[in-house]
């Protein structure tokens, strides 16, 4: 194909002008059209009038994710503890504990012990705008020494094999119960990507995630080394949402799973985290002041 054709092709189908832009740049609008509502050609938002009131901006929207549900327990404890009871457990304590201050609005991708796939909690989300998402998870490993929390963000490729291992565990509830192929559409995650790097949503879950990892070591909570990982989870895939997911601890060690179970210890990870949620937003509203 001629050159000219195929850069006409390109912008035919990307809606940009034939020599305003690189490929580069049109595979990446084109990677974002296909996974976002598609707002066509539409310049980025002006920045905010500075008439905006000195009161207090209307409550952020936090969305909490107890994952697994239903008909996926996830992870079995050594003593038989579900994932799927303690994450929802901690998720009610975090939501008291965020509402409390008044700050925070916070919905829930279940409220109850019911399925939800993957994708959907994904869409709940974004249909209702939320301002960040927490996913809450307890992990298991085959080895029972291995224990505390770890925070994951959005990776295209796990390359460690232990995250990959993780993400293929905690996606499967859609990949297998849902019927829905993961596996076959690698494409999902690399455009939510593209579309999270431009919208700089890779860097807010960097961020969020950071700072969570800070604020839990702060408040005492045992971290894996190296706690912040990226992993290609479907669940963390809205390209406007700051989103991290949070593996409380190991089912599969004991002491963990018994800290899990108590009620102090649930209730001092709920305000670890809402502190964490806290520290986030503090450091965007500074950094936006800068
Ligand atoms: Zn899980």
């Amino acid at each position: 194909m001629p050159a000219l054709s195929r850069r006409d092709l390109l912008s035919v189908l990307t809606g940009l002008t034939a020599f305003g832009v690189g490929t580069a740049e049109a595979w990446a609008k084109s990677g974002k059209r296909s996974v976002s509502t598609p707002k066509p050609n539409k310049l980025p938002k002006p920045a905010k009038p500075v008439t905006k009131p000195a009161a207090q901006a209307k409550p952020k929207l936090v969305f909490l994710d107890p994952g697994h549900g239903g008909k996926d327990p996830g992870a079995r404890g050594v003593r038989g503890t579900r994932e799927k009871a303690v994450v929802m457990m901690i998720a009610r304590l975090l939501q008291r504990e965020l509402q409390a201050g008044g700050r925070y609005r916070v919905m829930l991708t279940r409220g109850n012990d019911s399925f939800v796939a993957l994708r959907e909690r994904v869409a709940r989300a974004q249909a209702a705008k939320a301002d960040l998402f927490l996913s809450l998870h307890a992990d298991s490993h085959p080895d029972a020494d291995v224990r505390g929390a770890s925070v994951y963000t959005l990776s295209e490729d796990a390359t460690d094999r232990e995250t990959a291992a993780l993400a293929a565990r905690e996606n499967r509830a859609d990949g297998v119960v849902a019927g829905m192929r993961l596996a076959g559409k690698p494409d999902n995650v690399a455009n939510t990507l593209v579309a999270m790097t431009q919208r700089g949503t890779v860097n807010d879950s960097r961020r969020l995630a950071e700072t969570i990892v800070r604020t839990l070591s702060r408040n005492g909570v045992r971290l894996l080394p190296r706690s912040h990982r990226q992993a290609g989870f479907a669940v963390l895939t809205s390209p406007d949402i700051p989103a991290a997911l949070v593996e409380l601890g190991y089912l599969s060690n004991p002491q963990d799973e018994k800290l899990l179970t108590v009620r102090q210890h649930q209730a001092a990870l709920a305000r670890a985290l809402r502190a964490s949620v806290d520290a986030h937003f503090a450091a965007g509203a500074a950094t936006r002041k800068a």
